[in-house]
């Protein structure tokens, strides 16, 4: 498969729809991106990269984090996690409030904003430094010892994060927090500030297209089976309120963030990264959708 081509006829088709999609500006220091940013990174489970455009610049990668400290969390808890966050599709938006009061302080899954607080405070619980812990974590995953956190963005999402300030005193009052909110919302925003390229993060992902082991460590950071569960629940919940459009036309499992990232997942296969900030009205990257789209169409090779 000649996927350089394949990457290069890509970036051709979907650069002119960089314009059409919209910086996320409730974070305002993400506002500032530009948005005509566009890169693609694929790594095969052999270890070959290919990559196009702007895939070695780093970027915010925001919600994308949520699979990472996914994977810490089952470490910690395994099945147990799941008394405290559901596992289903939201059908609403990644911030709602009104889900979780009818839902007794359980959220639906761990890729929405209130699931994605719970495991943060379960990685609270069982480390001794959460933020240190989580930044080594990734940095084991993508050899980038200096992988690290966008302060700027980290704090000007907790000058800006109301709504998951609430979400957070929320779970508290459901006794589903078990750390001290402020704690907790300082780990959520500085692993969503986490700084990282395509190429990056389509190494970052390989260990779910390895059945759970780090191919460049050779350590097993989940089961199979927790790995397969992993990847069901990013193609069910991983692109926020469209995840039924993302399978029906790219058909990998992935995880988007409003950083205008995307990473997925074809295991046994291949993992890929792309970039472009401006986002679509369920807040995934447009052109990211649009490419990685292309990427299933032209390979021929999606988990369906
Ligand atoms: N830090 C963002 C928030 O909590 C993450 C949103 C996202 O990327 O989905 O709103």
């Amino acid at each position: 498969m000649d996927y350089q081509r394949i990457l290069d006829e890509i970036e051709q088709e979907v650069r002119p729809f960089t314009s059409q999609g919209r910086v996320a500006d409730y974070i305002p220091a993400l506002a500032r991106v530009p948005a005509d940013k566009f890169g693609m990174a694929v790594e095969t489970v052999e270890g070959e990269t290919f990559s196009v455009g702007d895939a070695a610049e780093a970027f915010s990668i925001q919600s994308i984090s949520k699979v990472f400290t996914l994977t810490m969390a089952l470490q910690f808890e395994g099945d147990a996690l799941w008394t405290r966050v559901g596992r289903e599709p939201s059908g609403n938006p990644f911030n709602s409030l009104v889900q979780l009061e009818y839902e007794s302080g359980i959220p639906r899954n761990p890729f929405i904003n209130a699931g994605a607080l719970v495991l943060a405070d379960v990685v609270l619980t069982h480390t001794a430094n959460a933020k240190a812990s989580v930044l080594d974590f990734v940095r084991a995953l993508c050899a980038r010892s200096d992988a690290g956190y966008d302060l700027d963005v980290a704090r000007s999402e907790r000058d800006w994060g109301d709504r998951n300030a609430a979400l957070a005193h929320f779970l508290k009052s459901f006794g589903n927090l078990h750390n001290d909110v402020d704690a907790v919302l300082d780990a959520y925003v500085h692993q969503c500030s986490l700084v990282m390229n395509c190429l990056d993060l389509a190494k970052a992902f390989q260990y779910l297209a390895h059945g759970g082991v780090n191919p460049l460590t050779g350590q097993r950071l989940m089961t199979p089976s927790q790995t397969k569960r992993t990847n069901a629940l990013m193609l069910t919940c991983g692109v926020y309120d469209a995840a039924g459009d993302f399978a029906y036309r790219v058909g990998l499992p992935g995880k988007s963030g409003v950083g205008g990232g995307i990473a997925a997942v074809m295991p046994g296969h291949w993992c890929v990264a792309v970039w472009s900030p401006g986002l679509n009205a369920q807040g995934n990257s447009l052109a990211g959708t649009q490419a990685l789209e292309l990427f299933t169409t032209k390979t021929g090779i999606s988990i369906f």
